[in-house]
This record gives C-alpha cells, structure tokens and sequence, in this order.
C-alpha cells in the first residue's frame, strides 16, 4: 500500500474512531473502533467491509471542504481496489474496458472458427430441434471441456486471491459454525448497503440510489443461471435428458428468471453509477466496472435471445455468440469487480467473528449481544 494511501486510511481511523457519530450506520465503524492502530491488512479488511453506501460522507462534518479532508467511501474505494491487486495471483492488464471488448470478439471469432472447421458452414444457417440440437453445432464433449476449464480460471482465481486476503486478515481463534451463518446472512440481505436504514443517500431528501436492488437482481440473477447451468448438467449425467429443455422445465425456467434479472440487475447498476455523485465513487475504474456490467447483460440477453430463438435457423449463430459472450465473461473474471464478492464476504466474516467475541473487559463467559 502507497504510503499515501496507509496515512489517509489511519488518518481516517483515527477521526472517525475520536467522532463515532456513524457507529450506528453500518459495521465499517464498530469494527474500526475494535483497532487501537490499524496495520494495511486491517485497512484493507475495513475498505472491503465498507460497502460504498455513502451515508457517512453526508453526515461527516471533516467531510471536504473541511480542512480534514476527510473522504471515507472515496478513501475505501482506493483501498479496496489496493486490495484485490495485493492479493491477485496475477496482474491485472491494463485497460479493463479493451480487455473486455477484446475478450468478447476474440473469444467468439475463435469459437466460431472452431464450429466452421469441425462442422462445416452449412451448420450455422439451418434450423436444429429436439435433443442435441445445441450439440449438432458444437459438440457435448468441446463445451464441457473448454467451459469446465474457463470456469475454474474465471472463478478459481478470485477466490484463491480471496483466500489470501483472508489468511491476512482473519482473527485469531476459531470460526464458528453461527459466523459463517451470520456473515452468509449479512452477504445475501446486504446488510450494510442500507445507508443505516434509509437507503443510499444521493445527495437529494429523498434517495433515489437504488443501488441494493440492482445488485440484488444482479446476485440471484446469476445464482438462479448457475443453477439452471447445474441442474442441466445433472439431467445430463445423471438422467440421460439431453438439452435443450421444454420451456416449464427446471433448467429453463431457473435460466430464465435469471437472465432477466441478469439483465435488468447490471444495467440498473451502470445507471445507478451515473448518477451517483463522483465523491460517492465505490469503485476506482468506473468504467471498467461498467464494461463489465455490460458484458454481464449482454451475456444475459444473448441467452434470452437464444432461447427464444433455439428452434429457428437463428439458433446456431446465436449460440456461437452467446457461448463467446460466456467464455470472454470467464477469461476476464479475475481482473473484474467480481472480486470484491469474495473479499467482501471474508471481511464480513471477520466481522461477525470480533462483533460476537467477548471482549476483554467482559465476563468471557458471557456473549454480548450482537453489535450492529
Ligand atoms: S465519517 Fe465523519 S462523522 Fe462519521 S464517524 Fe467519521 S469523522 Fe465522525
Ligand atoms: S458502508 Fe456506507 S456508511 Fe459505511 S463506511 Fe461505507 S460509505 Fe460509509
């Protein structure tokens, strides 16, 4: 961590833990009061805690202009980005926003090369029905090889990064059973994107930041594609039910849901960032957060798309281009906004572990009732 970046981040200790006035706004500030000094690992555990609501820098009298120049979701937003290249097993290339553009068209030309070599043009402009229809275009054995191994690169990486940062943050002692709990809890509501009960607050009377729901939407979105994803593969193996699926079947109906949420969820969000205040920032590179949001729509429509189209001659092109969309999500998960899921559920792990340990002037034998 930059010097700069550590003496702002205790700096902000400091104040905030001589103040307390936001104690009550989410778990950022009770957990920065449990520091005596705040070393960069503990920084970069409250930095992922911080869930960018905004609250406190409307009720921060430091807040700039003062001459305190105190910042905090800006200064967690450096801090948490400092965070996920810290503990990255790879660096992050430069430009997340041509990173992206350039994933999703190389990866789709290659797979469409891929079909045109194996199968010939004449596959991609007639229509293909009933089972193994998506297979007569690229077949069972290639997908499940190439996207087996996409996944474990797309999502193996971060969370390896995730495990390292929790190595360096995790208190000591036993984490309980009731932590994990509470902590899954606290990641599923997003507990502590409420602005301390009134919404993310925009700098209007009446918050309009509807951050919490577009992220929801986001979150189940996707949670409701890897189940359909899941429950397919099963069907597959373990039943002999070959895709595509009819249309009130588990895998369709779950992919469906899903995909509008995955649609609606992410483009909420890249709204929502441009109107949010540039002080309210969450993220240090808005635009590469934005391209992701993108191609995570995209990838959503495109299923859409394809699903409404599986029967007609459309079909073969589509699937090439919503498997490139798929593959080209995969290739650059690791250097995307993804990261801070993992991250930030290790800091609410931390959390709910010191917010429900005795604490040393207490009865050890009591617990204390739970702190915001
Ligand atoms: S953000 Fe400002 S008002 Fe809130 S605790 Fe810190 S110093 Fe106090
Ligand atoms: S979650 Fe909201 S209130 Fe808490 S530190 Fe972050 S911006 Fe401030």
């Amino acid at each position: 961590m930059s010097a700069d970046l550590l003496g702002r981040g205790r700096t902000l200790v400091r104040i905030c833990n001589a103040c307390r006035y936001c104690e009550g706004l989410c778990a950022v500030f009770p957990a920065l009061e449990r520091l005596r000094e705040a070393s960069p690992a503990d920084l970069h555990h409250l930095a992922n805690l911080c869930h960018a609501c905004g609250a406190c820098h409307f009720a921060c009298p430091f807040a700039p202009p003062h001459d305190f120049d105190l910042h905090v979701p800006d200064t967690f937003a450096r801090i948490r980005a400092e965070s996920w290249r810290a503990y990255a097993l790879l660096p992050a290339p430069a430009g997340a926003v041509v990173l992206t553009v350039a994933a999703a068209l190389l990866a789709t030309a290659v797979l469409l090369a891929a079909v045109l070599l194996a199968r010939g043009p004449e596959v991609l402009f007639i229509a293909h029905t009933g089972p193994g229809a998506f297979y007569r275009v690229l077949s069972h054995d290639a997908m499940v090889t190439l996207f087996g191994l996409a996944f474990l690169w797309g999502f193996g990486l971060p969370l390896l990064a995730a495990l390292r940062f929790w190595r360096a943050v995790r208190p000591g002692g036993p984490v309980g059973l009731a932590a994990w709990r509470a902590a899954l809890r606290d990641a599923l509501v997003l507990r502590n994107l409420d602005g301390g009960g009134a919404g993310c607050p925009d700098g209007t009377d009446a918050p309009r930041d509807r951050r919490r729901l577009f992220h929801h939407l986001t979150f189940y979105g996707f949670l409701l594609c890897f189940l359909a994803t899941s429950v397919a593969t099963l069907y597959h193996y373990l039943l002999g039910r070959i895709a595509p699926y009819p249309w009130w079947d588990l895998p369709v109906v779950a992919g469906t849901l899903g995909g509008l949420g995955l649609v609606v969820g992410p483009l909420g969000l890249v709204v929502q960032r441009r109107r949010r205040l540039s002080e309210l920032r969450d993220s240090a590179d808005p635009a590469g957060d934005d391209a992701f949001s993108l191609l995570l729509a995209l990838v959503a429509a495109s299923g859409l798309l394809l699903l409404g189209l599986r029967a007609t001659p459309a079909m073969p092109l589509l699937l090439v281009v919503h498997l490139g969309l798929v593959l080209a999500l995969f290739l650059v998960l690791p250097w995307t906004r993804f990261s801070h899921a993992p991250f930030r559920f290790a800091a609410l792990l931390r959390d709910t572990v010191e917010r429900t340990a005795p604490r040393e002037t207490e009865d050890p034998g009591v617990l204390p009732a739970t702190r915001r």
